[in-house]
Parts: C-alpha cells; structure tokens; sequence
C-alpha cells in the first residue's frame, strides 16, 4: 500500500499478534542475529535446528524529516536461548537527542534501555500501558512470557537507527530466566 504522508492514511495492527493485514514486516531470524545471545553454543543449535523468527516489525518507509512520526507494530516472540529471553537487537537513534514511545498491546516483557554514560532502565511492558524511552537511550524489547510481546511505537521520522553501537558492544545488561523469572544480570560480553 502507498502512505499519503501528505494527506494522511490508516493503517490496521492486530491487537492480539500485532500483524498487519496490509503493511509487509521486516523479519529477524535467530540467524541475522549471530553473537548477540550470550549463550553461542544454544544460539548455534537453535539456528541449526530450524532457526526460528525471534521478532518483527512495521517499517513503513515515514520521510525523513524531523514533522513526520515512524509509527507501527513490534512483535518479539516467545522463546529463550539458553537462559536469556527472545528480545530486539535494540538500537541507538542516529540522531541520539530523539525520543519514542512503545505501547503494549498484548504479551509481557521488558523494555531495556541505557545512555552512552551508562545509566540504564528495564521499564515493564505491560498490556494498556506505555513507556517513554527518553531521548539518548537505546532500546530493546524482551519477551518474558509465553505468547508474543506486541507493542505500538512512534517516533521523529529522521531519527534514523544505529544497530551498529549494540552489534559491537552489546548491551552492560542481560535479562535471562533464574529461577523461573526474569533476572537481570550483567553481560559478561559486554565490551
Ligand atoms: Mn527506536
């Protein structure tokens, strides 16, 4: 479908699994995803033995320009590699000083954010409520539960995204399963 971003359009998302039936998702394969669990060896035998989708999400093409939103659907699904929860690879905005906001339509999980100085955050993402990600914080979705974590997302549309930071570095902190609930832990490769 073409978008008017001129004129205005609507857009449908599932409010149960987030699809569209109208817009095409970006999907991420455990595969695209290579070296960012801590567990290598449950991430190689996962991707060996089927390679399962781990998230997607509505990319629809907003202009770059600081007037227009990006908007749209995240789906993390359910699973873990071996102790550590199916999450996003989670991104800084090129332009760092942007801002988003992510509403929880159903599942359960955790948004997890930190600043180039360190500080980080693990906001609960729970159905009918919405976290703020502030401007200079990376983010990252983390499903903790058994059905797939939905939320709905806005941001400024020249933001842009740098993968390239956490593909490197990672993330200083983990969310895995201890004990049956989520934990979190420091990354030990973190660098
Ligand atoms: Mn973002």
């Amino acid at each position: 479908m073409a978008y008017d971003w001129e004129k205005g359009f609507v857009l449908d998302f599932d409010k149960e699994t987030g699809l569209s039936k109208t817009a095409v998702s970006t999907k991420r394969l455990l595969s695209q995803m290579q070296g960012m669990f801590a567990d290598s060896v449950a991430e190689a035998e996962l991707i060996a033995k089927g390679d399962p989708l781990v998230y997607e999400f509505y990319e629809i093409g907003a202009p770059e320009h600081p007037g227009d939103v990006a908007a749209g659907a995240s789906i993390t699904y359910p699973g873990k590699v071996g102790e550590e929860y199916f999450m996003t690879k989670g991104h800084f905005h090129t332009i760092l000083d942007t801002a988003e906001v992510y509403y929880t339509l159903s599942g359960q999980g955790y948004m997890l954010v930190e600043n180039p100085e360190g500080d980080w955050e693990a906001y609960a993402l729970e159905p009918g409520k919405m976290v703020y990600v502030p401007k200079r914080y990376a983010h990252r979705s983390i499903n903790t539960g058994d059905t797939p974590l939905v939320t709905f997302f806005a941001f400024r549309g020249d933001a842009g995204h740098d993968y390239g930071t956490i593909e490197t570095k990672g993330y200083r902190k983990l969310i895995v399963e201890r004990d049956g609930k989520p934990t979190i832990i420091d990354n030990p490769k973190w660098k």
